[in-house]
């Protein structure tokens, strides 16, 4: 009896476990094994060009882009594997607003390929602010950096960074007015003396967001912020 009680809850947590591993690809509903993603999808998926060497932008031959040299960012580097566009836009909207959390994991992989062996001190998050988070129900950008820790074997630091004022959201505002949105919205509640270190978000747009967040972990001692994105938005 005991025997096949047992026999039954190893059936059913199998059977549960392959209703939540995915099996389909995401995109196109094709048989991927236990990839979110087909390799065809995977490898039509826009991957960003070359470009500025601070931003990520693509320019010509890999220079430093425009808003660059007229405006040097406080963050040093930017690794974005992929373009903002059709079909990651979606992927990105599937972790962020439709609990996707799988997604986490599998972007997290991407982002460590693109990475390669550079070397950091520390990951953080973009923090989120408290009344978003409990709007949202998690930090997309917490999960994604939690996962690249695991893939880097590196330390991820969920919370000496906060953000302590609820700004509107940056993608209301004109391109000018989303650096003043910003403008001290974070806080630090340790020193960073010497590190260098792995800022990671969703999606790169203006900027401006992760570029106060690196002005306060420089004005905490940060030797160098590197940001890392899934996506980058193109600008038009
Ligand atoms: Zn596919
Ligand atoms: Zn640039």
């Amino acid at each position: 009896m005991l025997q096949r009680l047992r026999e039954s809850g190893q059936t059913a947590l199998k059977q549960c476990l392959a209703a939540c591993l995915p099996h389909n690809c995401l995109l196109c509903g094709c048989d991927s094994d236990d990839s979110l993603l087909c390799p065809d999808c995977k490898s039509d998926l826009p991957r960003l060009p070359p470009g500025c060497p601070h931003c990520a932008e693509p320019t010509e031959g890999s220079m430093a882009c425009g808003r660059c040299l007229a405006h040097p960012p406080h963050f040093d580097a930017t690794f974005a594997p992929f373009a903002y566009a059709y079909p990651v836009d979606r992927l990105v909207h599937a972790y962020k607003y439709g609990g996707e959390l799988a997604l986490a994991a599998w972007f997290a992989a991407l982002l460590a390929e693109s990475i390669g062996p550079a070397r950091f001190d520390c990951i953080l998050p973009l923090p989120l602010h408290p009344l978003r988070l409990r709007e949202r129900g998690f930090n997309q950008a917490a999960e994604l950096a939690r996962q690249l820790g695991k893939k880097l074997q590196l330390r991820v630091d969920l919370d000496s960074c906060r953000r302590h004022r609820a700004t509107p959201p940056q993608a209301a505002l004109p391109h000018k007015a989303r650096a003043a949105n910003v403008r001290g919205a974070f806080e630090c509640r340790r020193r960073f003396d010497g590190a260098h270190l792995l800022l990671v978000d969703d999606v790169l747009t203006t900027g401006a967001t992760v570029n106060e967040c690196a002005r306060t972990l420089k004005s905490h001692g940060a030797a160098s912020v590197t940001i890392a994105v899934v996506a980058r938005a193109l600008r038009v």
